[in-house]
């Protein structure tokens, strides 16, 4: 950049301007990329617009799903179920036995298949961005808690309840997207039974420090795009109709979706990513 009477000279296309303003060009820096003479921001390493600091992962981002169809994930994305087959999930059966998946797949979704058990990720996670699309039975079958019952047990123990929550009265802490039997979500966001919805979910996994608790488990959740619960605490695990707890686990645990008594629920599009922090490539 040149300052501005050379600038002005420069332009004037005098020789004495154009010296002037060449002068002026090698002598000023080059900011395009940043700074490295600024103040240096509180608590970190780097200057406000650090011209050393590593520039973000260039990621592909994927599309928006709509009720009448799925959308893509990002590409660094991994995609736990893509409307074809359950190769990445297996079951595991209210005994603790572990066996295939058997869960219905058809026409690009997944359908809860009675006596089946639950399925869980054969990869494990902890600190995610998670995306799942689910419908509850288009015919309505029961009520309360027994109508279109499944959930999202992230790290198979803390539950985002899936519900038709659509004129279905039930406990506010067991609606669709609450943190099971612990915090209700801010608003119900419920579509019609039979209609595609969504879920995204931001989770930081709980730290242990030997049996202690050294950093609590936090969610964040949209539900249809609306926000449900905005980085908020896990009091502990998430059992029916008790105080959870926490006890002390891995840094990444599988993902399972919950077959609460068959009720035919359906998933399509799920996709995970791994959280990093700020500053890696
Ligand atoms: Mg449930």
């Amino acid at each position: 950049m040149l300052c501005g009477l050379a600038f002005a000279q420069a332009q004037k296309g005098t020789k004495k301007g154009a010296a002037k303003a060449q002068k002026a060009q090698g002598e000023e820096k080059d900011r395009t990329l940043g700074y490295d003479d600024t103040d240096v921001l509180p608590d970190q390493k780097w200057r406000v617009h650090d011209v050393f600091r590593p520039r973000p992962r260039i990621i592909t981002p994927g599309t928006e799903s709509s009720p009448d169809r799925p959308g893509r994930a990002p590409a660094d994305a991994i995609v736990l179920f893509d409307g074809k087959d359950l190769s990445k999930w297996a079951a595991r059966m209210r005994s603790g036995e572990m066996g295939e998946a058997k869960w219905k797949v058809e026409n690009g979704y997944v359908e809860v298949t009675a006596g089946t058990g639950d399925i869980i990720t054969r990869e494990k996670f902890g600190d995610c961005q998670l995306h799942i699309e689910w419908a509850s039975p288009a015919e309505i079958a029961n009520k309360s808690q027994f109508r279109g019952n499944s959930g999202i047990m992230l790290m198979s123990r803390y539950e985002i309840q899936v519900l038709d929550c659509y004129e279905n009265p039930t406990y506010a802490d067991g609606q669709a997207g609450s943190m099971y039997g612990q915090w209700p979500p801010l608003v119900n966001a419920c579509r019609k039974p039979g209609e595609w919805q969504s879920y995204d979910i931001i989770f930081e996994a709980p730290r242990f420090d030997g049996d202690k608790v050294a950093k609590p488990a936090f969610v964040t959740v949209l539900h249809n795009g609306v926000l449900l619960h905005h980085r908020q605490q896990f009091i502990g695990r998430t059992p029916h109709a008790r105080v959870g707890t926490y006890a002390p686990h891995s840094p990444e645990e599988p993902l399972l979706l919950q077959n609460h008594g068959g009720d035919k629920v359906r998933f399509r599009n799920i996709w995970i990513r791994r959280l990093g922090g700020y500053d890696q490539q």
